[in-house]
């Protein structure tokens, strides 16, 4: 459908969508699900740009769009990872042996520019907007080349902290209420070499984006959102909970990576455990919870006794972790603790009717997955903008509680402290699982919010409408332009 010349008069040209993830778990996993919601929204095709590794992965994601006949592709673009020197085949931020590699991936990513540029020209239909992690700044120049909006995902400036030292307390700017955080807990605090030289060209790129899409609902947090386009002076468009566009377990269990344990044997082990009994414990793709704090976090699981589901992905790395599970650990919590090493079906866990907590380092995806499944919250934020999370989750919508971080863990830093003991966590167990008022509490909210996040996707919804009005407003983009 293009009917912009029709009758003279303006209507709505298919909107085809080209999507550039940032090709790390936690911003490639959200990129699909944005794919599917558009797609099944409306929109006439959406493309979403990927290397053979990260292909490869979202496997589950490509044949569940065929299936359902979606007008979703991928488009795959050799990764220059030894020119770079990186490994072979080291495409995604999760498969870095080491952090100090991280500005070589960033380097290679923005030598995708030109193959990038050279696809867009060719596809066909052309595309009507491109919508990029931040990363990916150049995308931008590629959009203004085409002439088609460039929309981004979300950013934090943090020349604002330059100056100050780790312990200094900030005031957030841009928050409808008062946030003081020490700095290192602060958003854009990630320490990670070479991000530093290149950020002052993402803000710079940032200021000629055209909006931005953000995971979230305006029911939830609307005043946040107003005064954030208020401070930034861009469109948002809040369009999630995106990973509501899965619906039943098995398209739950295909999204990201290939579980490392039987679904079918995880499923039943859930059905055997009573409702709202279980703790989810999953600090996403890729914290790194040094190996004496993952010794107290199970000693912790150990003395609540409540049934438990603990993702450990500190594996080969960590051996003596290993070493401490096999030393009479696992065979003691046999009976109610699942231990999954490597990645789980988090969204297919965390909405079976077992759940009842889970235990999070506060990403926003594994933030915003808790909200929407109804699930109460414990908190333990590793770095950046985790520590806000936390506070969005125990302060303003009361629907956890925190287990008491008292430091930052960096990505891919090796501490030795412990920065929260087995009783800390022991404490946070009972006061979110046990039947007392505050918990009761929790819990209510917790579902009230988990229904609101369905309904902002549902016919009518904030959400539904946002996405609908974002096919229509690209497309009719595509239409003035030509
Ligand atoms: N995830 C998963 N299984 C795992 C670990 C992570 O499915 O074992 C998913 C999780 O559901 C979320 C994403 O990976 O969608 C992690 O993103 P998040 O923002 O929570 O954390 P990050 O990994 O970026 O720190």
């Amino acid at each position: 459908m293009d009917d912009c010349t029709a009758g003279g008069s303006t209507t709505t040209a298919a909107a085809h969508f080209v999507l550039v993830p940032m090709m790390a778990q936690g911003h490639a996993i959200p990129v699909t699900d944005m794919a599917r919601l558009l797609a099944e929204h409306g929109a006439a095709q959406v493309s979403l740009v990927v290397t053979p590794v990260n292909a490869a992965r979202m496997a589950g994601f490509a044949a569940g769009v065929e299936e359902t006949g979606l007008p979703v592709q991928l488009v795959e673009l050799p990764f220059p990872a030894a020119e770079f020197g990186l490994p072979d085949g080291c495409e995604n931020v999760d498969m870095l042996p080491s952090k100090d590699l991280f500005s070589n991936f960033l380097l290679a990513c923005g030598a995708l520019r030109e193959p990038f540029a050279a696809r867009l020209r060719q596809q066909r239909p052309p595309a009507s907007c491109i919508i990029s992690d931040m990363i990916h700044s150049w995308a931008g120049d590629i959009a203004s080349e085409l002439g088609v909006p460039w929309l981004t995902d979300i950013i934090y400036r943090n020349n604002l902290l330059e100056n100050l030292t780790d312990d200094e307390i900030v005031k957030v700017s841009g928050f409808p209420t008062p946030l003081e955080l020490p700095k290192a807990r602060c958003p854009g605090t990630l320490c990670v070499p070479g991000l530093k030289q290149i950020s002052d060209k993402i803000y710079e790129a940032e200021t000629r984006s055209d909006g931005r899409i953000m995971n979230s609902f305006q029911e939830m947090e609307s005043l946040y959102i107003e005064s954030f386009e208020r401070t930034t002076g861009k469109k948002i468009w809040t369009i999630g909970p995106m990973c509501l566009c899965h619906r039943d377990s098995n398209a739950m269990a295909a999204r990201g990576n290939k579980a490392s344990m039987d679904d079918a044997k995880c499923l039943q082990w859930l059905d055997s455990k009573k409702p709202g009994s279980v703790i989810f414990v999953s600090f996403g793709s890729l914290s790194s919870t040094e190996p004496q704090q993952l010794v107290e976090l199970g000693l912790g699981l150990e003395a609540s006794k409540k049934p438990f589901i603990w993702v450990i992905k500190a594996g080969k790395k960590f051996p003596e972790v290993e070493e401490w599970l096999a030393d009479g650990f696992e065979e003691r919590v046999k009976d109610r603790g699942m231990i999954i090493r490597g990645w789980a079906p988090q969204m297919m866990i965390l909405w079976h009717q077992a759940i009842g907590g889970f235990m999070t380092h506060c990403g926003w995806n594994s933030t915003i997955e808790g909200i929407s499944a109804g699930v109460p919250m414990i908190t333990w934020p590793h770095c950046s903008e985790q520590f806000v999370n936390e506070k969005l989750v125990v302060d303003h919508l009361k629907i956890g509680v925190e287990v008491g971080v008292k430091g930052v863990t960096q990505w891919g830093t090796e501490q030795k402290e412990v920065k929260v003991t087995r009783t800390a966590v022991e404490t946070a167990v009972s006061m979110l699982m046990d039947e007392g008022e505050v918990a009761q509490e929790i819990r209510m909210r917790a579902k009230d919010f988990g229904m609101k996040a369905r309904r902002a996707l549902e016919e009518g919804g904030s959400s539904y409408n946002n996405i609908k009005l974002l096919i229509q407003e690209m497309g009719n983009k595509k239409c003035a332009s030509g």
